[in-house]
């Protein structure tokens, strides 16, 4: 079956293009900690405008992770992300990937929303967004924004070059969890699909992004899961990272990615959550769920967002104080729906 498109997704893409066009500066940006989706939406998106003749850098409020240095092998001098204010102030648009609020821009999100430009945003989370006005390319029901950026090419009928379509291949296989999450879909192994007979080595893009670790992530892994506490009768299940230890193994907070996947692995675990001390005062939870539990929604009233089985919120306070808090919340939460 071939990948259509609706009329309102078509003509979206068209103003996403009509915008996007050579002899104006463009400027891509993700949120903070940029992932595999964010990070390989830009790169694609990168790759296809030059095609198309416009000049196209990135800016981002946090550095790109080691894991996803490759895709920036063959387009030199595209990371500005060392000078990211100065990199947006220069911008004629501004393209915000995988992401729709301005918070999650971290300390480039002042920048964004006084530079009176353009800007333009693709993404697939459903949390309402923030963003200055521009066209817009959202779809909640796509398992990552770089499918998005695949089907504005589709729609645009920009080849995918084997460039493009590696680093989109990278957002999907990321925040698909290896095509095993929920959000894979029918659409996204089309868009797979088309990635791969673009001619790129999957082998090659799993061994760049999950098997080039330091030796400190296995270390981290095994001292993380450790912490692994169980409910049965709510069925929650959390890990927590001991503060020091990202430092004391020598590895980032990308290191984390999938941590949080353990305690959902186990039988009867309904949500799973990883709390991480960011900063002395400021607690990040990664949150994950199965069937009818909303982690998007539970995070909600904490200033937290993501989708409805993996989201994530900052929390002011200590370690043992915001982990009390989320976890009689938690359970408060899960006594409300039954087991499916
Ligand atoms: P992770 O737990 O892997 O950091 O994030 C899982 C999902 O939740 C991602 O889609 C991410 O965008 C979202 N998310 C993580 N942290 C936050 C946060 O602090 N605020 C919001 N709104 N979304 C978050
Ligand atoms: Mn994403």
């Amino acid at each position: 079956m071939p990948i259509t498109l609706s009329a309102d997704k078509l003509t979206a893409a068209e103003a996403f293009a009509k915008l996007l066009v050579p002899g104006r500066k463009v400027c891509l940006t993700t949120h903070v900690n940029p992932d595999g989706d964010g990070l390989g939406s830009e790169v694609g998106l990168s790759h296809l405008l030059r095609a198309q003749g416009v000049e196209v850098v990135i800016a981002n409020p946090t550095p790109t992770p080691a894991r996803f240095g490759f895709l920036f092998r063959d387009l030199p001098k595209v990371d500005r992300t060392s000078e990211a204010v100065k990199t947006l102030r220069t911008a004629d648009v501004i393209v915000v990937l995988d992401i729709a609020d301005l918070g999650r821009l971290g300390m480039l999100g002042g920048t964004v929303a006084e530079r009176g430009v353009p800007v333009a945003c693709v993404d697939h989370h459903v949390s309402p967004g923030t963003l200055p006005p521009g066209p817009r390319y959202v779809d909640p029901s796509a398992s990552a924004t770089g499918e998005l950026i695949a089907e504005i090419a589709l729609a645009n009928r920009w080849p995918l070059t084997r460039e493009a379509a590696r680093a989109l291949y990278v957002a999907l296989l990321t925040d698909t969890g290896g095509f095993r999450f929920s959000n894979t879909r029918p659409r996204t192994l089309r868009i797979a699909a088309e990635l791969l007979e673009a001619g790129i080595d999957p082998e090659e893009i799993y061994l760049e992004v999950y098997a080039n670790a330091p030796v400190g992530r296995p270390r981290l892994l095994a001292e993380a899961l450790q912490t692994l506490v169980v409910e049965e009768k709510p069925g929650l299940a959390w890990v927590t990272v001991p503060p020091g230890a990202l430092e004391r193994h020598r590895v980032t907070v990308d290191d984390l990615e999938g941590i949080v996947e353990f305690p959902r692995s186990v039988a009867g675990v309904r949500m799973a959550m990883l709390f991480r001390e960011m900063s002395q005062g400021r607690i990040k939870v990664s949150l994950r769920s199965i069937g009818s539990v909303d982690v998007a929604a539970f995070a909600k009233p904490y200033g937290g967002g993501g989708h409805v089985h993996a989201a994530g919120v900052a929390l002011d306070g200590t370690l043992p104080d915001v982990q009390a808090q989320i976890l009689d919340a938690a359970r408060a939460y899960l006594a409300t729906i039954p087991r499916g």
